[in-house]
Order: C-alpha cells, then sequence, then structure tokens
C-alpha cells in the first residue's frame, strides 16, 4: 500500500512539518500491542474508540492486540474547526455494546487539557464495567489541567497543534500517514 507522507503539508493555509514518521508510530504500537496482549490474555476485553480522531491509530493497535477481542465506537463533538479547545463537550454517539463486566480500553487519539478523557472515563464507568484502561496515542503533557487516569501512552508531545494519522485541522489531514506539527513559530504568531 502506498501511503501519503509528504515532508511538509499546508493546511488551511498553515505549515506543518513531520514530528512522528510511519516507522516511530509503528514501532511505539508494536510495543502497546504487546503490552495490551499480555495484560488482558483470556479477558476478551472491548477496545472502544473515540471518533473520529482516534479510527487509524485503534486499527494498527487492534491489529497489534494478538488475542481475541472486541471493538465498539463513540463519539464526542471536539475541537470544532479551531486549533483551541472549545472547553465544553458534547456526546454526539454513544457506544452499541452492553460493557457491564467487561475489561474495556478506552482508546484516544490525544489528550490535550484532559477534559474530553475524564468525561468519558466517568460515563463509562456508569455502564458498570468490570475494568477500563485508557490509550491514547499522544499526550500534551503540559496542557493537561483535568485530573486523568491515563494508562497507556504513545507519545509526550509540547503543547503544539498536531495532525495526521486521523487527526484533523478543520476535518482535514487525517489521511496522512504520519504525523505532523504546526511550526512553532506560527502557533506562537497567533
Ligand atoms: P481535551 O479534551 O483533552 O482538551 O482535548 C481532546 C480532543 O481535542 C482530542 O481528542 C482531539 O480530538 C482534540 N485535540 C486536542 N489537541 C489536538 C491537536 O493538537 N490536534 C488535533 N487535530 N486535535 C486535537
Ligand atoms: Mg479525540
Ligand atoms: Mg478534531
Amino acid at each position: 500500500m502506498s501511503l501519503y507522507k509528504p515532508e511538509t503539508v499546508q493546511c488551511n493555509g498553515e505549515t506543518f512539518s513531520i514530528y512522528l514518521t510511519e516507522e516511530e508510530l509503528e514501532e511505539r504500537i508494536a510495543e502497546l500491542g504487546k503490552e495490551l496482549s499480555e495484560k488482558y490474555e483470556g479477558q476478551n476485553p472491548i477496545f472502544i474508540g473515540v471518533l473520529n480522531g482516534a479510527y487509524i491509530f485503534l486499527s494498527d493497535l487492534m491489529r497489534s492486540v494478538e488475542i481475541p477481542c472486541e471493538v465498539d465506537f463513540l463519539k464526542l463533538s471536539s475541537y470544532g474547526d479551531e486549533k483551541v479547545s472549545s472547553g465544553e463537550v458534547t456526546d454526539l454517539k454513544d457506544i452499541d455494546a452492553d460493557i457491564e463486566g467487561r475489561n474495556v480500553i478506552l482508546v484516544e487519539d490525544i489528550v490535550d487539557t484532559g477534559l474530553s478523557m475524564n468525561y468519558l472515563l466517568d460515563k463509562l464507568e456508569k455502564k458498570n464495567p468490570e475494568s477500563i484502561a485508557t490509550v491514547t496515542l499522544l499526550h500534551k503533557t503540559e496542557a493537561t489541567h483535568h485530573e486523568v487516569q491515563l494508562d497507556y501512552v504513545g507519545f509526550k508531545i509540547p503543547t503544539l497543534f498536531v495532525l495526521g494519522y486521523g487527526l484533523d485541522y478543520a476535518q482535514e489531514g487525517r489521511n496522512l500517514a504520519q504525523i505532523y506539527i504546526l511550526d512553532e513559530e506560527d502557533q506562537e504568531n497567533e
């Protein structure tokens, strides 16, 4: 399969440069898959992906897990078309699966302020699962001010806007095969 992975990319008139390559993503996701396979052996966990951003990460992560498992999705409102969080979370779609007594692995693309992950954990805990673990591909450590349980983190990143590999900027850029970051000067000039 040939993948879309330019050196730099223009999105909505702004320039983004490569931050995490396909190889770096593959290697880290294989490690996460191995850890999850060992931890959940014999438990038939259910992955819950947060749409839209987590769909590509989740599909690669699940295929790196070598034990029986299931998948479902939910959807939250997100950034809208902006590069900063709206500070509000609303539900757009709930899961269909019954997760009572199940071992849940909640999968996000990125944790920024922590608001969404915090909200999701509260929401899923009310459905009485046996356990919930969280996985996020990216964590903006310095931006997180909501208290949040993060069990598996792919990469810790600075507080800069990123796109690609499922993450969008005003809905564009999700099909990029790698993670791109907004040039720091551009971000500071806003
Ligand atoms: P939080 O609720 O933690 O502030 O933000 C979480 C959500 O905001 C993420 O799931 C993601 O959809 C979006 N988000 C946060 N930072 C970025 C970013 O740098 N790039 C993109 N494309 N989305 C982001
Ligand atoms: Mg997300
Ligand atoms: Mg978005």
